[in-house]
């Protein structure tokens, strides 16, 4: 099982650390291991001293393929769910001043945070989906799928063309505008519009 993300596909978001809206997908990969098990606690990382949440909706892969064109995209993912990559924004800063890969701010045991499956149907998938983090029942962010800058089916056709799709792997699809801080005792809760997908206590 393969986790991919999408960086900066909300040109807000891009804005807010900073960085150029891409004119073509940010990739990055998480391994099977950063993927945090259902009911399992999830601890304050050591060598970070800024956890930040980015919430996102996350694709399920239901068919394996390479070369996937985006009109038959759709085909490649069956379920959605709103998800977390934590990131350890300390870390990242300082690897991105130098040029260096994210995985040590990125990809580390228990980063990618899931919640509960909804399954697409065509109306879920001609509609947009509308989702949002609360922080101590406090909405700190707020996203529509359709500000995404590339679509999921864009986002699938374009991993396709470098990695094979297996059943099974997750892509997250990028993060809006309100990135921030969390610390120990906090409650974050991811919405898909009014349905509570996950909720996870910061030990
Ligand atoms: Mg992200």
């Amino acid at each position: 099982m393969k986790i991919f993300c999408v960086g900066r596909n909300y040109a807000d978001h891009a804005k807010e650390l900073g960085n150029a809206v891409p004119d073509e997908p940010v990739i990055f990969m998480k391994p099977k291991t950063a993927l945090l098990q259902t009911n399992a606690p999830f601890y304050y990382p050591e060598f970070s001293n800024e956890l930040h949440y980015e919430v996102e909706i996350v694709l399920r892969i239901c068919k394996n393929g390479r070369y996937v064109e985006e009109q038959n995209a759709e085909k490649y993912y069956d379920a959605f769910t709103i998800g977390i990559d934590f990131t350890a924004r300390d870390i990242q800063a300082e690897l991105k001043k130098k040029g260096l890969p994210w995985e040590k701010a990125k990809a580390w045991d228990n980063s990618a945070v899931i919640g509960k499956w909804v399954t697409f149907t065509p109306e879920l998938l001609a509609n947009p989906i509308h989702f949002s983090l609360q922080k101590n029942k406090e909405v700190v962010q707020l996203g529509n799928s359709e500000d995404m800058i590339f679509s999921f089916n864009e986002i699938v056709s374009h991993i396709s063309q470098y990695f094979s799709l297996n059943i099974g792997d997750l892509i997250y699809t990028g993060t809006p505008a309100g990135v921030g801080e969390c610390v120990t005792d906090d409650v974050l809760e991811g919405f898909y519009e009014k349905e509570k997908m996950f909720a996870l206590e910061i030990k």
